[in-house]
């Protein structure tokens, strides 16, 4: 890895013992930064800290489902303890519901809003105080290309990351005095457990590859080099942004 863009610098990574947030802590880490991992269950976080300590990486690893507000304040109080706070990646996200908008009921729209979008809200608030020290605060979020389809299958998840792209550009242009950039990345269909699901039968698989212009899934690594050119000083004018990393997946809502 010949680019070290972030030494120095502290990062939280949410959601980060798996997937697509465990390649960008990785890549954060390998750019240089101390990096804060995290998920919901301890195995995970001890299995996802090992393997990077391992890799020779700074890395700390906390337990944290993100819509519990005491184990959010604990990322802070580590990076507080680490020296600050530079860089925010929210990436956490369930979709426990398949099926149209209008057949999500209340209980499973509360459920994909609050771990979806507010968490993410919360947790660029709550960093705030940290990135302002900064002298290079950043917050990327991770939506998703869903958020720019309308999908019967993934209806409400589709809302959810369509929502952060509105949170992108309102807290961009609040944090553009504070020289703190919002962005936010929608990767394609990437091979994760979380996407699984889009790949259950060969038939299944065929139909998703061939919407797909490059006509392959995304793997997480390609993901993660995104994310670290705009924790970078390289980012330092990209503010506000939702930026695709879909392998031509159309774009338009
Ligand atoms: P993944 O491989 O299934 O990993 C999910 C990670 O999130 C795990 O570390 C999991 O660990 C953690 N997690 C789940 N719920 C959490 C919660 N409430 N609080 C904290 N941590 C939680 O998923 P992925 O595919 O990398 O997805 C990561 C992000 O990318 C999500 O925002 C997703 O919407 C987005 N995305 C994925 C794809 C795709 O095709 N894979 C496409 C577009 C966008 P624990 O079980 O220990 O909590």
């Amino acid at each position: 890895m010949a680019l070290k863009r972030l030494s120095g610098k502290i990062a939280i990574v949410t959601a980060s013992t798996d997937g697509i947030g465990l390649a960008i802590a990785r890549r954060l880490g390998n750019e240089g930064a101390k990096v804060i991992i995290s998920s919901r269950k301890e195995p995970n976080v001890l299995r996802a800290t090992k393997e990077l300590t391992d890799e020779g990486l700074e890395v700390k690893g906390l337990v944290c489902h993100v819509s519990n507000q005491d184990e959010r304040n604990k990322l802070f109080e580590e990076a507080k303890k680490l020296g600050g706070l530079d860089i925010l990646v929210s990436n956490a996200a369930v979709n426990p519901f398949f099926g149209g908008m209008l057949d999500c009921d209340e209980k499973m729209f509360d459920k994909i809003f609050d771990v979806n979008v507010k968490s993410s809200f919360l947790l660029a608030r709550e960093a705030l105080p940290f990135l302002r020290k900064s002298q290079q605060g950043r917050i990327i979020f991770i939506s998703s290309i869903s958020a720019y389809m309308v999908d019967d299958i993934l209806g409400p998840y589709s809302f959810s990351k369509t929502a952060l792209l509105g949170l992108t550009k309102t807290i961009a242009k609040h944090l553009g005095p504070d020289g703190i950039t919002v962005n936010c990345v929608c990767p394609g269909h990437i091979e994760t457990r979380f996407s699984h699901v889009m790949r259950k039968t060969d038939e299944i698989m065929k139909e998703e590859l061939k919407k797909i212009p490059m006509g392959r899934l995304g793997q997480a690594h390609e993901i993660a080099p995104l994310i670290a050119f705009l924790a970078s000083e390289d980012g330092s004018y990209i503010t506000g942004e939702n930026i695709v990393a879909a392998g031509g997946l159309k774009t338009r809502i």
